[in-house]
């Protein structure tokens, strides 16, 4: 018996045949491998695709969640309220800057930033002495944050929203693509994203031009008129050209992807939804579907039944960021996070990829219901 690949890129691979072969042969014909011509030209899809007026790509998530901080001059005093249950990038960023994440809790139904719990995190902030900037929903899982609600908070408090769609780029609600929802959006390009180039990427998209302009300068180097003028303290962050011209043929078919992931996501549901607590995307959302997650009371045995049915299975998160060693120090909103620390002992994620066939997803589920004795 096989075992099923938890992603499966490879079959990608295959499915784009001898395209991206042809793509990257280009690249290195005509040598420009730092901000060659296929960079602008990704930029422009992705403005497009997204509906967002500017798209400056990055090396990679991370940088482009920093970059943000960088160019809106967040720093020591400051508090962005970041949700605990979430990759460690979302958080890692503000210290960097001098800034405070300040972890807030999520909803138990979507995994997504509890706008309640938000309103208390920035209360506490302000009562110890925290300057609230910048509030950082993260699309876990591909879902779209509640953007609308948390847009609303953000403005009563004089703050920016970044959105941190590394899981969500893809994805919409409302019929707005994610990418134009929040003053800024950042993504990732890690090859097990939704959109994954080979290698390391990621990619800020805003509205704002003069933002946009300033970016620019910091990803390379806070350049002014030319390479040599240097204008202001920045980063090397650039996203390679040849992952560009990767990221580009891809682009060709990213929205059937979706389709694929999201009959794929309904099949599972159908399957599953006697057994488990299945994925619950809110009405008016588009998931991107990063990640296909149940909610089981002993996910240690259903990883091992999997396991040994040669089905791989992955837990986001073990362990809420507030409870990690290097952020312990970080305030978190008054009562702690118990949706997060709940979801942290409970999830557990099952094979999810657009080339998942039927016969494959048949034997996943089986091995679930096996674990789960139904
Ligand atoms: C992957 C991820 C990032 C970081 O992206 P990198 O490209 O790996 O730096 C940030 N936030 C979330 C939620 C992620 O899943």
């Amino acid at each position: 018996m096989t075992n099923i690949p938890f992603i499966d890129l490879a079959a990608q691979r295959r499915f784009l045949g001898e395209r991206i072969n042809t793509a990257v042969n280009r690249v290195l014909d005509h040598g420009a491998y730092v901000l060659g011509p296929e960079v602008a030209q990704l930029e422009q899809r992705l403005a497009e695709f997204s509906g967002a007026k500017h798209v400056i790509s990055c090396a990679n998530g991370t940088d482009a969640l920093y970059l943000v901080l960088m160019a809106e001059g967040v720093g020591p005093g400051d508090a962005v309220f970041v949700p605990a249950f979430t990759f460690v990038a979302t958080a890692e960023v503000m210290p960097l800057v001098g800034a405070t994440p300040f972890f807030v809790d999520v909803r138990p139904d979507t995994f997504n930033m509890d706008v309640a719990s938000l309103e208390a995190a920035i209360a506490a902030a302000k009562d110890q002495g925290l300057r609230p900037r910048m509030v950082v929903p993260v699309d876990l899982f591909g879902q779209p944050a509640d953007y609308p609600a948390i847009q609303a908070v953000a403005r009563k408090h004089g703050m920016l929203l970044m959105a941190d769609a590394a899981q969500g780029f893809g994805g919409s609600l409302d019929g707005v693509q994610v990418g134009n929802l929040g003053d800024y959006t950042t993504t990732s390009f890690f090859p097990a994203k939704p959109l994954g180039c080979y290698g390391d990427g990621g990619a800020i998209f805003t509205n704002d031009d003069s933002r946009a302009e300033l970016l620019r300068s910091l990803r390379m180097h806070g350049q002014g008129q030319d390479r040599y003028d240097n204008v202001r303290i920045g980063v090397n962050s650039r996203l390679d050209t040849i992952q560009a011209a990767i990221l580009l043929v891809k682009m060709e078919v990213f929205a059937d992807e979706i389709q694929a992931r999201e009959r794929i996501a309904r099949r599972y549901n159908e399957l599953l939804g006697d057994v488990a607590k299945v994925p619950y995307v809110v009405p008016g959302a588009q998931s991107a579907w990063a990640q296909y997650t149940l909610v089981v009371d002993d996910r240690a045995h259903v990883a091992e039944v999997c396991k040994a049915a040669g089905v791989p299975t992955a837990v986001y998160y073990p362990i809420p960021l507030n409870r990690q060693t290097g952020y312990s120090c970080y305030p978190s909103v008054p009562g702690g996070v118990p949706v997060s620390d709940a979801l942290a002992q409970r999830v557990i994620s099952l094979p999810m990829h657009p080339y998942l066939d039927d016969a494959s997803q048949d034997r996943i589920v089986a091995a679930v219901r096996l674990a789960l004795k139904a």
